[in-house]
């Protein structure tokens, strides 16, 4: 059995039995009771005092990592016979009731699922809505089915948010691996957005690195393999890749990106704060004047007026419309 590409990290738990007894054919997904980072769902899972596991873990912001290789056993769901067949995920969640998963776990998961399921020639996803009923299932070829933590200990997991959309998880799992076939590949620009940089490979997930691209780097993505991209230089974790447009023109391209720090300064140049009577247009600076002298104007303190130009323009056509009406 392969590992997903489509994680960003792998972090392999002694939590686990080599190689597992049963060909998987089943999904569990978990929630993880936190709002919890990827890398922070790594350590907890892969600490060998914890005693348990998960083969997948998706955290808050919908990043992926393996924690138990998918030719093994994760100590996920209380259940040996279970996890021996399961794929085991564990997923970011609210810490209380009903333990929601938010959009980008959610859709991280329907693609992770769908993606396991095809690497391993399965073809559809059934939801059986019970224990009983999923226990007693014989699998026809292809078929792998949904179960739950819950039906083997005291607990709630994976949360009645979860629990409650296995029906919903089934149909959009299904929808991609009956979908039509993907689109030709087109190469786009992405912007890089992490802050401490992003580490370009040379393969997916475990390759050396080549170089850290510093954020911000503005990089064309040619081709894809799960959530990973190449620059042309090495790959790069998608996930940390804000997406531009279609690079038909890169030169071009990048001189469009406006970040917060450029638009803020083409907001001022065409509405600028004034501090200082001085700096008020001299068309406008008599009324301003007098509007400070009366008290009407205050400015912002430290001896600042604080003023915009539009605001300017707003007070100063209030006074004449006031003294036109006098
Ligand atoms: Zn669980």
């Amino acid at each position: 059995m392969s590992n997903s590409p489509l994680c960003c990290m792998r972090q392999i738990s002694p939590n686990r039995n080599s190689p597992r007894n049963h060909e998987f054919d089943t999904l569990t997904p978990h929630c993880a009771v936190g709002q919890m980072s990827i890398q922070a769902l790594c350590n907890e899972f892969s600490r060998p005092s914890k005693g348990a596991s998960c083969n997948y873990g998706i955290g808050y912001d919908g990043s992926r990592g393996t924690v138990v290789d998918e030719a093994d056993r994760s100590w996920c769901s209380s259940s040996a016979a279970n996890d021996n067949r399961a794929i085991t995920i564990e997923c970011a969640s609210d810490a209380f009731w009903p333990y929601a998963i938010n959009a980008n776990v959610w859709k991280s998961l329907v693609e992770l699922c769908a993606d396991t399921c095809k690497r391993n020639g399965k073809t559809k996803v059934l939801w059986l809505g019970s224990k009983e009923a999923t226990l007693a299932y014989s699998h026809k070829p292809g078929e792998v089915v949904l179960s739950a933590h819950r039906w083997f200990d005291n607990k709630s997991c994976p949360g009645d948010y979860i629990y409650n959309r296995l029906g919903q998880i089934a149909k959009e799992v299904n929808q991609k691996l009956g979908g039509a076939p993907a689109e030709p590949f087109k190469a786009y620009q992405g912007q890089v957005n992490a802050d401490d940089g992003l580490n370009c490979r040379t393969a997916p997930v475990n390759g050396r690195v080549l170089k850290v691209y510093t954020d911000g780097t503005v990089v064309t993505i040619t081709k894809e393999d799960g959530c990973w991209g190449y620059t042309g230089e090495g790959w790069v974790c998608l996930d940390y890749i804000n997406k531009i447009a279609s690079a038909k023109d890169p030169a071009a391209k990048e001189e469009s990106i406006m970040d917060g720090k450029q638009f803020k300064k083409m907001y001022d140049d065409i509405n600028p704060t004034y501090n200082t009577l001085e700096e008020v247009p001299d068309y406008w600076r008599d009324d301003i004047r007098e509007l400070v002298e009366k008290g009407i104007i205050s400015g912002v303190g430290g001896g600042k007026l604080g003023l915009t130009h539009s605001e300017c323009k707003a007070a100063v056509l209030a006074k004449r419309i006031a003294e036109k009406l006098k």
